[in-house]
């Protein structure tokens, strides 16, 4: 068995960290950051990038480029038609009406589940260079707030990347579990994380080896990509004012800007002002034309006006569902990157009349958490109680399209809760059960997260029938829902693979597909180091040849120029075998000469340039209710 690591799946960065010797560590990436950009690049040679090299070739390769994959994970295409919009890679519906990306150069379309498990795939093959030894277990975390669908979809992406993952657990959850490991006194905290694209807000006790949620909020729509995107607009309709030119049109020139903004917005973390300049960003009459403006913190600020308000109602759910007031809190502890923003600093502060508790790393700090919950499940970490909550409330739909909540909101996980549900109609044969999550009133307010009939209804009056309907969540927070006809015993169960889900099948087939690809990967970089010393061989023996002209004899210049040219058409070939054949041909040949020209030479004129030895290649690393009572009646099956 190999080991077990804990990832920060972000949407912007991920990072991973492992226990050693009863200390979590962060891993660097094999490029030496500390943080991975969540970020794929598909190059039209068919290579593939993750993290810091695909980041880099954006701006070149928009739409083969995919970030902030994190905010289609798990939804319909139909929710999320403004982000689609949003990024510079094409994203369409399939045709179960999920969310795919659609990549020209690869020329295929990617899930969100596959998209991040090439995200995962690169932090698994990290970490195994890194300790020496196979990773194959991780413990994920997800943002408090995501539904059911989301987390089945990271714990998907995680099997399809070949990792067996033991637990979700909640980011917020995770950055207290890091927080307040060694903290003895009992205290109240908020966990503020503000991130790329997603903000969560959770409330716990900690102390004495006991994490206890109290509630949990957020926005899933709201992070440091709305920042950037502000200035974004801000920076198009400006140049559109003064040029006349629709910046956003052009895809390139889309991306520049949406660097620049992140870029400036950073800036304005630590200056208060900053300058935006962006050379040659289009033609305007035939002329390059130039973008250079001035952005000041406070016009920053006024543009982030309405995003600042939408930070505001979480918090205040949060304190109003844990029932408690400021002046209840010890500690808020800002994690996330975008918790840097001065304007967030201060509007925390105004909200919970608190300093900002900057102690743990806002980036690091959620990897380092999962890797803890990792130790407490392999067993390495002892005495350490976690009470994680339901974000949302789960029900089912009842007559008249009503929402009847089964479990409400903030529940400690796992649970497990029953309610019997009737018959609306005479004879009804089959009831169907349709699974919400949400807090509206209205079924059709709410999210539908799955639905499954059960028929078999012995012929009775209406309202007389009596089905048991059981939620059951487990520590991941993923549902199951079951049913039972008290009378025939009949009993039908799911586990919620509901909207935006991929089934059973579709993963096979993918951590297939992963894996293949993880073969090709390896041949393609074969490839390269084949045609890498076959080039390089090619260059010396030419250079040799010019630098000793005069004491090779023409009839050996001519074969062993024959012979390089034939090695220079095996690597345009990509023929493996051939390349390697060529190769071994023109060393057997050009030792020969070699060896006569160092016979010419006397020991003392050193002529010939020293055979350069071939460059050491690093040695790889191994890749590697009431029972009796009825509580609601079941719409009429139609
Ligand atoms: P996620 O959890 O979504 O992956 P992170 O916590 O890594 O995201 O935060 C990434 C976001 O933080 C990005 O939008 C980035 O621009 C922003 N960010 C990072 N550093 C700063 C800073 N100094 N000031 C403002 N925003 C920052
Ligand atoms: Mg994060």
């Amino acid at each position: 068995m190999g080991k077990t690591v804990g990832i920060d799946l972000g949407t912007t960065n991920s990072v991973v960290a492992v226990m050693e010797n009863g200390e979590p560590v962060v891993i660097s990436t094999a490029e030496g950051t500390r943080t991975l950009p969540s970020v794929v690049g598909f190059k039209k040679d068919g290579e593939r990038l993750v993290g810091v090299t695909a980041k880099r070739q954006a701006v070149v390769n928009p739409e083969n480029t995919v970030s902030s994959i994190k905010r289609f994970m798990g939804h319909k295409f139909s929710e999320v038609v403004a982000e689609a919009s949003r990024v510079s890679y094409k994203v369409k519906e399939d045709k179960k009406g999920n969310v795919v990306a659609v990549i020209p150069a690869a020329d295929k379309e990617f899930t969100p589940e596959e998209i991040s498990a090439m995200i995962l795939q690169k932090l698994k093959s990290d970490a195994e260079g890194y300790l020496g030894t196979l990773v194959d277990q991780a413990v994920i975390t997800v943002p408090a707030y995501f539904n059911d669908s989301q987390r089945k979809a990271t714990k998907d992406a995680g099997e399809i990347a070949g990792l067996k993952v033991l637990r979700i657990i909640n980011e917020p959850t995770a950055a207290a579990l890091a927080y307040g490991l060694d903290k003895k006194a009992n205290e109240t905290i908020l966990v503020f994380d503000l991130g790329g694209g997603t903000f969560d807000v959770s409330i716990l006790d900690v102390g004495d080896g006991v994490f206890e949620v109290k509630s949990t909020a957020g926005d899933s729509h709201l992070g440091g990509d709305d920042f950037d995107a502000k200035i974004v607009e801000w920076l198009a309709k400006e140049f559109k004012k003064d040029q006349g030119v629709d910046l956003k049109a052009d895809k390139q020139a889309l991306q520049r800007l949406r660097e620049a903004g992140e870029k400036a917005k950073i800036e304005l973390s630590s200056q208060v002002s900053t300058e935006i300049n962006l050379p040659f960003i289009t033609m305007t009459d035939g002329q390059p034309a130039h973008l250079v403006m001035t952005l000041t913190r406070a016009k920053f600020e006024e543009l982030c006006a309405d995003l600042l308000a939408r930070v505001k109602v979480p918090v205040q759910t949060a304190l109003e569902d844990a029932k408690l007031k400021n002046s209840d809190l010890h500690e808020v502890i800002m994690v996330g990157g975008s918790s840097r923003m001065p304007m967030v600093q201060e509007l925390v502060k105004a909200l919970t009349d608190k300093e900002p508790n900057k102690s743990v790393n806002p980036d690091e700090v959620v990897a380092v958490g999962a890797a803890i919950q990792a130790g407490i499940l392999g067993g390495e970490v002892k005495d350490i109680l976690l009470l994680d909550v339901t974000p949302l409330s789960l029900g089912v739909e009842t007559q008249g399209g009503i929402f009847d909540k089964i479990v409400e909101r903030n529940m400690t996980i796992p649970t497990k809760k029953s309610r019997t549900y009737t018959t609306a109609v005479d004879n009804q044969p089959e009831v169907e059960i349709h699974i919400l999550q949400g807090e509206r009133p209205l079924a059709k307010d709410n999210k539908s997260i799955g639905r499954f009939h059960l028929g078999g209804i012995p012929p009775a009056p209406a309202r007389v029938p009596q089905v048991e309907v059981t939620f059951d969540i487990d520590a991941n927070g993923i549902l199951q829902v079951s049913a039972q006809d008290k009378a025939t015993g009949n009993q039908q169960k799911i586990t919620i693979t509901g909207s935006g889900n991929l089934d059973r099948t579709e993963i096979d087939r993918m951590m297939q597909e992963a894996e293949m690809n993880a073969e090709s990967d390896k041949k393609a970089q074969e490839m390269l180091e084949v045609k890498n010393e076959a080039d390089k061989l090619a260059y010396g023996v030419e250079k040799f040849l010019r630098d000793n002209t005069d004491k090779v004899p023409e009839a050996d210049k001519t074969n062993i120029e024959d012979k390089v040219r034939a090695l220079r058409e095996a690597v345009a070939s990509d023929d493996h075998e051939r390349i390697q054949t060529a190769t071994r041909e023109l060393e057997t040949d050009f030792h020969k000469i070699t060896e006569e020209v160092y016979k010419q030479t006397t020991p003392t004129e050193n002529t010939a340039e020293p055979q350069a030895e071939g460059e050491k290649v690093g040695a790889g690393v191994g890749a590697a209710a009431n029972e009796d009572v009825i509580d609601a009646e079941f719409k009429e099956e139609k």
